[in-house]
């Protein structure tokens, strides 16, 4: 069994990304940037906020945090959007998510110039995946092939049993996937909760991608030898031998399907840290396609 070692290969695509922006810098040029849009105090959402903008000014891009209170309108958060939209020196915007009851999730992500929609979750973005048009991939699902391709892993014509269909990891793993391209090529399946067994579907995975939120669910005999495992999930469970009183696991019970994989991703370690890298990624791209 091997590692599918997401903190190192993430760490060398940023590495890659710094070494770019200092060409660019060396040459008085402007360099990429990324504004993120925070509204509420969801602690989770600051954190995630604060370790993405950390990423940012890591390799030499200009980021910027925008705060506002949970008050903040629907109407006021689509004018904020509208001004980023047309800001020259912010190739990439992020409002995170969740959003407060009031504001509608969908307006604003379509608010988004799509020119900007780093995290790809704006409608002509997945039309363009979809239809394999090249697009900015949502980045849990582009951190996955990335991982998948910086270990030379086979995909073509490999059976991929997607668990999870949510719009942000499952749908577009699983038509990212079916692409006809390279780490791509797959057969795909997709599973979900209405499945009345679910461990029919995983135990004919060679790939098998678990994005479900639901801790350690993924035992040794739901797989096949030598299956190659991503596990998406990032669950809390209690620990009192942990000085936190929690730990972090995945949707994979580790040790068991370790046991059979030839490859698998660590929680955490794994997928985490190369959805930040592909944000790094995508706010280069958006910069290089439309604001260098
Ligand atoms: P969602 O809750 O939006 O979707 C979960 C999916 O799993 C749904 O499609 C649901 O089915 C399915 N599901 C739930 N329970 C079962 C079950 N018992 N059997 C079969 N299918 C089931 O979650 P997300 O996709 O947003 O996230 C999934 C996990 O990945 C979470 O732990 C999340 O924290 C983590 N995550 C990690 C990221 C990272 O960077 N590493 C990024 C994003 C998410 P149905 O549609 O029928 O309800």
């Amino acid at each position: 069994m091997q590692l599918l070692d997401g903190k190192k290969i993430a760490s060398e695509i940023r590495k890659e990304l710094k070494e770019k922006i200092d060409v660019l810098k060396s040459q008085s040029k402007s360099v990429p940037g990324l504004v993120a849009i925070l509204v509420g105090e969801n602690p989770a959402s600051q954190i995630y906020v604060a370790s993405k903008s950390k990423a940012c000014e890591e390799i030499g891009m200009k980021t910027k945090v925008e705060k506002f209170p949970s008050t903040l309108s629907e109407k006021e958060l689509i004018s904020i959007i509208d001004k980023y939209n047309s800001d020259n020196e912010y190739h990439g915007i992020l409002v995170q998510l969740p959003l407060p009851k009031h504001i509608n999730e969908n307006k604003i992500i379509e608010s988004i110039s799509p020119k900007k929609d780093v995290d790809g979750f704006h409608p002509m973005s997945v039309g363009n995946l979809v239809i394999g048009k090249e697009t900015f991939v949502s980045c849990t699902p582009a951190g996955i092939q990335e991982l998948l391709k910086r270990y030379y892993i086979n995909t073509r014509g490999k059976h991929v049993v997607v668990v999870g269909r949510s719009n942000i990891v499952g749908k577009p793993i699983a038509n990212l996937m079916l692409q006809k391209n390279d780490y791509a090529n797959s057969i795909v399946t997709v599973c979900h909760s209405a499945a009345s067994d679910i461990s029919y579907y995983t135990r004919q995975a060679d790939i098998l991608i678990a994005a479900i939120g639901q801790p350690e669910m993924i035992k040794g005999d739901m797989v096949k030898e030598g299956v190659v495992v991503v596990d998406v999930g990032i669950n809390r469970i209690e620990d009192k031998t942990s000085s936190k009183g929690y730990r972090i696991v995945g949707d994979v019970a580790f040790d068991e399907v370790s046991a059979k994989a030839s490859f698998i991703t660590p929680v955490p370690g794994g997928v985490g840290p190369m959805t930040i890298a592909m944000l790094l990624s995508n706010t280069f791209k958006a910069y290089k396609l439309y604001g260098e």
